[in-house]
């Protein structure tokens, strides 16, 4: 397998858990990522694994005791309120059993996620600052790809991986399917330091993360291991929202006043609170998904994983693990072909169908949790689904 020419693009969970494992079976791979540097861009909040997502995909990596030094067990607790502020739920009040699907599922922060892989691959196997634009069937040898970035041009690849997230660009050599958007728009706030600058904050949250759900609106709180906090408020909205709304983004305190005042005014003190506190940053960012049960027909030498492959919103928080087991499939596909490289094409579609049809229970868990989360009774339906599966 020494020969083949591998290419990953994107340095995400997906990508970078598929280097690890092809590199522990010495199959050798380039992962090509847009970020100048590891630190250069924040990698958002926090993600929990689950034992027969993430945390599996870690464990055949030999990752396990790394992870278990990072992640945090006690993010798991949860705290669910009504937009009255009643409160519905509160694992840090009480010790809840909950159903085996529901149960050992720690946080880890993202940028913990990354490094963690990051330290785990070889040298030199991540070529940062490249920007994919397109890729392209060798004019020289019609079974290898050329990859163009906005930076220059690699050339050379019998197989190209795309794990670059929602907005594929090696997607668009196998369709022309496009994320479209959600119906949901969350604006993300942060509040740093809150050890010292956001005590009651903290306190409101509990140690892990405090949720409302409403008729097309919610409130998500979450600590991350870093000492600071983000906030999402989500709004059932048009995909103009964001333009049209009259909120001006670039002034963060009279946007958050604004946003509280127009779609969370009824909601409780505390809440109202929650967004107004977490002060430091604000993004609004709206939320794509490609369409339940979406496939493609099997390309061979270009594939798709993670998020390239199946972007759903993260109302059923299974993403980052779904990319992870997309990964370790994808490596023991290209593994069991050692030596038969012309084989991989066929193993290659046979882990495109299993994945895609995971990936569709999934959305559909999904799009059911996006509708039941923005419903009057979302904060109920989620705790009845903590308490029985
Ligand atoms: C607010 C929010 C909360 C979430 N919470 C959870 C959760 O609790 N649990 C969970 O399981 N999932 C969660 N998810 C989903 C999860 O984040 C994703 O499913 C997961 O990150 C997908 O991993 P990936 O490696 O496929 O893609 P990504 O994480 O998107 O990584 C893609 C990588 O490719 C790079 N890249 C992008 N374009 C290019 C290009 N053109 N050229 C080169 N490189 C490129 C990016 O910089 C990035 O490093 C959440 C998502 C959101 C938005």
């Amino acid at each position: 397998m020494s020969s083949l020419r591998i290419a990953i693009v994107g340095a995400g969970p997906a990508g970078l858990t598929l280097a690890r494992l092809l590199q522990l079976n010495n199959v050798s791979c380039q992962v090509f990522e847009l970020d100048t540097e590891s630190l250069s861009r924040d990698q958002g909040g926090t993600v929990d694994l689950h034992p027969r997502g993430g945390q599996l995909a870690l464990q055949e990596a030999g990752l396990t005791e790394e992870f278990k030094r990072h992640s945090r067990p006690e993010g798991e607790a949860m705290r669910l309120l009504k937009f009255d502020g009643r409160v519905l739920f509160d694992e840090n009040l009480q010790t809840s059993i909950r159903p085996q699907e529901y149960a050992n599922r720690p946080e880890i922060d993202r940028m913990q996620l990354r490094h963690l892989l990051l330290r785990s691959v070889k040298p030199g196997t991540v070529v940062w600052n490249k920007k994919l634009q397109r890729v392209e069937k060798s004019s020289s040898n019609p079974t290898q790809f050329n990859l163009h970035f906005e930076n220059g041009i690699e050339e050379g690849f019998d197989l190209v991986v795309g794990a670059e997230g929602a907005w594929s660009k090696v997607r668009s050599y196998v369709t022309d399917q496009r994320p479209y958007y959600s119906g949901i728009t969350g604006v993300e706030l942060w509040a740093t330091e809150f050890d010292t600058k956001h005590q009651w904050l903290s306190e409101f949250i509990g140690a892990g993360q405090c949720f409302m759900f409403d008729e097309g609106r919610a409130i998500l709180c979450q600590k991350l291991g870093n000492n600071s906090i983000r906030v999402y408020a989500g709004v059932r909205q048009p995909e103009d929202w964001v333009e049209t709304c009259g909120i001006d983004w670039t002034q963060p305190e009279e946007a958050r006043g604004k946003l509280v005042g127009q779609y969370f005014s009824d909601c409780a003190d505390d809440l109202k609170r929650a967004v107004l506190d977490a002060s430091e940053n604000l993004v609004p960012r709206k939320m794509w998904m490609l369409p339940v049960g979406y496939r493609w027909k099997s390309t061979p030498g270009v594939t798709l994983l993670g998020d390239a492959a199946h972007v759903m919103t993260p109302f059923a928080g299974v993403g980052v693990n779904l990319a992870m087991v997309d990964s370790l499939d994808l490596a023991k596909a290209i593994v069991s072909c050692e030596g038969n490289p012309e084989k991989i094409p066929h193993a290659i579609e046979a882990f495109e169908d299993e994945m895609l049809t995971r990936a569709e229970l999934f959305a559909k868990k999904t799009y059911k949790g996006l509708v039941n989360h923005f419903s009057a009774n979302g904060g109920e339906e989620m705790v009845e689904m903590m308490l029985k599966g």
